[in-house]
């Protein structure tokens, strides 16, 4: 990120070792899983365990945080030469869907077939595995960089997909600034990147982009209410562990009707985390980043 050489270990987590620069803070795993290991990792781990279901069947919360991500960048939002949008790593589409409804037309990238299926088949999205050609008033990625094999050649591509002007729009969390008395929740080994707001600034500004702005998140409030929700529920239904789905397999099904307390409970912390997380941003360095930055006209 920097060019230093001052690199030493980090902390180790599930078995894989992050290593931090001390000139600029920068946190990676060494070694760097290739592209080929973080997409088995996506399609058969993280996958099968935890995204896939959650992505797809928490309609209500992705379609809310869809919401407050959309109205937090806004104001680049509308700087857009064009009402065209570009996606990478759109996940089952929800955001994509919401910004449909808004009169943007929209594509998406996703990696995940089960994924692809279910934007294609069930929100009628225009979704695929390769990035389409040609370009677009505003491409967005969020949470997506910390996963990618090559940051800095995907920003190089983001730069090409947007027309002159075009506003690119991403989040990515920095536990690269989190004390070292909190370590230990980096996400390993999916998470292979963690950035500073400098790191973010530079990597944009490398990749030619202009007018980098920062908006920071506290997480930590949301993190500690849903630590203390799920001890909660850990007290009441201790037999409660559900199955994991099946990996990309399953055909693709439509979301399940969420409860109304689930919802309230949902809203609650999303309200929490884009509320009071954006009153706290400069109390606590556990905070996710959100960042536009424009093409140069
Ligand atoms: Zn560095």
């Amino acid at each position: 990120m920097c060019a230093s050489e001052r690199i030493g270990p980090h902390h180790e987590e599930a078995g894989f070792r992050y290593h931090r620069c001390s000139a600029c803070g920068f946190v990676f795993l060494l070694p760097i899983p290739s592209a080929e290991e973080l997409h088995r990792l996506y399609e058969e781990e993280v996958g099968a365990t935890f995204h896939h279901g959650a992505e797809i069947s928490g309609a209500f919360e992705k379609r809310r945080e869809a919401g407050f991500r959309l109205s937090l960048l806004g104001d680049a939002l509308r700087r857009s030469p064009e009402r065209s949008a570009l996606e990478i790593g759109c996940g089952a589409g929800y955001l994509l869907d919401r910004l449909r409804a808004g009169g943007w037309s929209v594509r998406g990238v996703e990696l995940s077939d089960a994924y692809v299926r279910f934007a294609r088949e069930r929100l009628r999205l225009d979704v695929g595995r390769e990035r389409p050609a040609g370009r677009f008033g505003a491409v967005l990625l969020f949470n997506v960089l910390s996963h990618l094999p090559e940051p800095e050649a995907e920003m190089a591509r983001c730069l090409g997909s947007l027309h002159p002007g075009g506003v690119l729009l991403l989040e990515t969390g920095n536990a690269a600034e989190v004390p070292p008395w909190r370590v230990g929740h980096f996400g390993a080994p999916d998470h292979v990147w963690h950035f500073t707001e400098p790191n973010l600034r530079a990597l944009l500004g490398r990749a030619g982009f202009v007018d980098v702005r920062v908006v920071r998140l506290n997480v930590e409030w949301q993190r500690r209410a849903i630590a203390a929700l799920g001890r909660l529920r850990g007290r009441r239904a201790p037999a409660a562990a559900p199955a994991a789905p099946g990996p990309a397999a399953a055909a693709p099904a439509a979301p399940s009707a969420e409860s109304l307390p689930k919802k309230a409970v949902v809203a609650a912390l999303l309200g929490l985390r884009f509320g009071a997380g954006r009153l706290l941003a400069d109390r606590d360095h556990f905070c996710t980043l959100f960042v536009s930055a424009r093409r140069p006209r």
